[in-house]
């Protein structure tokens, strides 16, 4: 039998063998690591996530090889760093978000170069689904979020038989939760020992299954935590957050402030795995524009009804999808990814679009263009923008309007709202200001009863006809480096 003593030493060891490890492989994730809470249970025999983001090791530490610990550590921090624990609350089968969960999460590993053995990828996500009839390649996969992942699972007829069994991410542990009226508590520091009660019909099955005993029926179960890493306090305030979307919004604080030192770090380094950098990149959408009071000007008449969704209340409903129609406003989000559009500017466009999509019940249409029209996607939730249409835009030519408003007028109707991202060179309305181009943005003014936007970061065309709402946004500029070197 193992001390309690003997279970801190062994995990404190190797917590410093991990941060080592990360250092020589990964040193990017260190920061992120670090800002975490980590508690050892002995009541439990492999790693788990807690609803609060505290990585939970159990008894396998004593036994399991470096190597393998250190994957599964890797795959935990992950999920923290990627929101799954908090994604995945209002998900109705657990154990299908843990698998649907896994996929974007060992991705991400492999193309931080790790190696992902035995794990749910996108090939085994593209095999679940054949089972179930539904064929989508692995590739595509890739760029899926891990809710649509688990809105695919639960259509091919999951849980079933044949599916993997995942570790539990988001184990509703009540531990740190808010006492009732008070604040949140504070963060249990490295060293302190905390005891928890779940009652009986409280025990999660995922938690079940990583216990070392098998819960007897009607009893509850004691958890023993003793915390061998405090974590950051913001992190934990944010986790401690009643209030559903504003734990989601206080969590996207956390990881924005995390992330800017992740890529000062990386950026130090001189490299960095692009890939992984640029999923990270995508959990820190920020919008410039306020789009709870611009959309309320913009379609006064809709935004009551608008105003009663809640983007993260919808997820109960995922398991009656396709079924599912959500109230509100089409909104037409065209985004100019022409040649002279960087990296940031595109961005920045995502990330207001993310704050249209936060703030309206409604279906956004993202149309990528330059002088082509490029595949339209269909946004309902906001972390579809962050996760999947990112990696789905493309463009790269001369920027020429009057293709995609020709492709939008065919489409358009009359409550729907467009909104137009560029930095304001356009060929055809500026350079050489073309009459069809602009009769064509004049038919959208009669077309629509809401006024359409145009969001720029650069200039207002010399030809963009009155009536148009013109936004100037500036683009997040990084911090240099240097900027981060004391003189
Ligand atoms: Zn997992």
């Amino acid at each position: 039998m193992v001390t309690p003593a003997e279970f801190v030493k062994a995990a404190e060891e190797f917590l410093e063998k991990v941060k080592i490890a990360l250092t020589l492989r990964a040193p990017f994730l260190l920061p992120l690591f670090r800002r975490i809470p980590v508690a050892v249970c002995p009541q439990l025999r492999t790693m788990a996530v807690t609803d609060t983001g505290i990585l939970l090791i159990g008894l396998e530490i004593l036994y399991k090889s470096f190597g393998e610990l250190f994957e599964d550590v890797n795959h935990e921090l992950v999920h923290v760093i990627l929101g799954h624990h908090i994604r995945g609350k209002t998900k109705k089968h657990e154990g299908v978000w843990n698998v649907a969960a896994d996929c974007p999460d060992n991705e991400f590993l492999k193309a931080c170069g790790f190696r992902v053995k035995n794990a749910v990828t996108a090939e085994t996500i593209s095999r679940l689904l054949k089972e179930g009839g539904i064929d989508i390649p692995p590739d595509e996969i890739r760029k899926y979020s891990a809710e649509t992942i688990y809105r695919l699972l639960l259509r091919a007829g999951y849980p079933k038989k044949g599916m993997p069994c995942a570790k539990p991410v988001g184990v509703p542990i009540p531990i740190g939760a808010p006492e009732k009226g008070g604040g949140a508590r504070q963060c249990p520091g490295a060293g302190q020992h905390v005891s928890v009660t779940i009652e009986p019909g409280q025990i999660p099955c995922t938690l079940e299954d990583a216990l070392t005993e098998k819960p007897k029926s009607g009893q509850p179960v004691h958890l023993d935590l003793w915390f061998v890493q405090g974590g950051d306090p913001k992190f934990w305030e944010a986790m401690n957050e009643r209030d559903e979307r504003e734990r989601f919004k206080k969590f996207q604080e956390w990881a924005r402030r995390a992330m800017d030192e992740v890529m000062a770090f990386a950026r130090r380094a001189g490299t960095g795995p692009l890939g992984a950098l640029r999923m990270l990149m995508e959990l820190v959408l920020k919008p410039k524009l306020s789009w709870a009071d611009k959309l309320a000007g913009l379609v006064s008449h809709h935004f009551g009804s608008m105003r009663t969704v809640n983007p993260y209340k919808p997820h109960r409903r995922y398991p009656h999808f396709p079924a599912y129609r959500r109230r509100g406003i089409k909104v037409w989000a065209l985004v100019d990814t022409s040649g002279s559009i960087g990296e940031k500017e595109l961005l920045q466009a995502l990330s207001e679009i993310y704050g249209i999509a936060s703030e309206c019940g409604g279906t956004i249409i993202v149309v990528p263009w330059d002088a082509d029209v490029y595949e339209a996607m269909e946004v309902t939730d906001p972390e579809q923008v962050a996760f999947e249409v990112a990696k789905k835009m493309k463009g790269g030519g001369g920027t020429v309007i009057k293709p995609v408003l020709k492709w939008l007028v065919e489409r358009l109707g009359e409550t729907d709202l467009v909104v137009i991202f560029t930095d304001g060179f356009i060929f055809d309305l500026d350079d050489k200001p073309d009459p069809e181009t602009v009769s064509l943005l004049k038919r959208i003014l009669g077309t629509c009863t809401n006024s359409p936007v145009f969001v720029t970061w650069e200039k207002k065309p010399k030809a963009l006809p009155n009536g148009f709402v013109v936004y100037h946004v500036g683009v997040n500029v990084p911090e240099s480096p240097e900027a981060l070197v004391p003189a």
